[in-house]
């Protein structure tokens, strides 16, 4: 996914340099206010991985393409 300033969006799995397709917005109560989300960009084979991370420790909040992600954090 390529934006007009012409930077890719890379997944966010360690080590992992795949075009995101996924964009995990998650929020850790512990950390931060509800309404606060954080994004992990993840590749088709990533989402999963990273999605049941988030998910088992209950911060997952939201999964959309990356498309449609836009730059806050
Ligand atoms: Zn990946």
């Amino acid at each position: 996914m390529i934006y007009g300033d012409g930077m890719a969006l890379t997944c966010s799995a360690r080590g992992c340099q795949a075009e995101a397709a996924w964009a995990l917005r998650w929020n850790n109560p512990k950390l931060h206010t509800p309404d606060r989300r954080k994004t992990w960009l993840a590749c088709e084979q990533h989402r999963e991985s990273l999605g049941d991370f988030l998910g088992a420790r209950g911060f997952l909040r939201e999964v959309e393409p990356a498309d449609s992600a836009d730059r806050r954090e």
